[in-house]
């Protein structure tokens, strides 16, 4: 944890230190099935706050907010579905408490998952985000890529954009009128949105320094908390 802290500071992210001191009294599970759940726990550590692996229905009970990390979406679900986690999930966030899902998570979260070559996938999801999403959406020659995106939400008037990382990403094909838009590449592909306590994001904000969407995703946790 100290490590990561350091390794932050030389690589001149200047956010840490002033955010640490604000997420001190939360508890923020990262789903811990398969994937990429290490760099969400050692990035939400170096913002100062609980941050805890999560296997079991239980582990959820004392949790403020829960994120589904990358990975492969198709593994996450069947693995979560063995566990009997899907429904205690479902609960999560109906309850209203803070979820969000980062590439192959936010295509557990979506109510309804597509492919190229196939109309709709069956694959185990929690399916509580009203949003269609399109998985390998990106095509074979840009199965990865990076970019800078303009994020005004979580940019709070810092003309920094926010360098997003794609890995075999999915994007959204429709999203509800309840959702929020907030991010887009230039050609108008939607690749992050809200849905009152759901976030969803297509790209990777834990595979680099810049905590900014860890940060908006904490102060969901806070002001849900402040409204209950
Ligand atoms: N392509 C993966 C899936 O469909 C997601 C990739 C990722 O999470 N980086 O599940």
């Amino acid at each position: 944890m100290q490590m990561s802290g350091n390794k932050r500071q030389a690589a001149g992210v200047p956010y840490s230190l002033p955010l640490a001191a604000r997420h001190s009294n939360m508890k923020i599970g990262v789903l811990a099935l398969q994937g990429a759940f290490r760099e969400h726990i050692e990035m939400l550590r170096g913002l100062g706050v609980e941050a805890v692996e999560v296997r079991l229905p239980e582990q959820l009970r004392d949790l403020d907010g829960l994120i589904i990390p990358g990975g492969e979406s198709t593994t996450i679900g069947k693995v979560a579905a063995q566990y009997n986690l899907i429904e205690p999930l479902r609960e999560f966030a109906a309850q209203g408490k803070p979820m969000w899902g980062t590439c192959a998570g936010m295509i557990v979260l979506a109510k309804e998952v597509g492919m190229a070559g196939h109309a709709t996938m069956r694959q185990p999801l929690v399916g509580v985000m009203d949003v269609r999403v399109k998985r390998n959406a990106f095509g074979r020659q840009v199965d990865s890529f990076e970019t800078d995106l303009d994020i005004p939400e979580i940019q709070n008037g810092d003309k920094t954009p926010f360098h997003a990382i794609f890995i075999r990403a999915p994007l959204f094909e429709t999203v509800n009128d309840t959702v929020r838009v907030l991010a887009k590449l230039d050609d108008g592909t939607i690749v992050a949105a809200r849905e009152n306590n759901l976030l969803a994001t297509s790209f990777h904000p834990e595979l680099t320094h810049d905590p900014r969407f860890h940060q908006y995703f904490l102060n969901m946790v806070k002001n849900g908390r402040r409204a209950t």
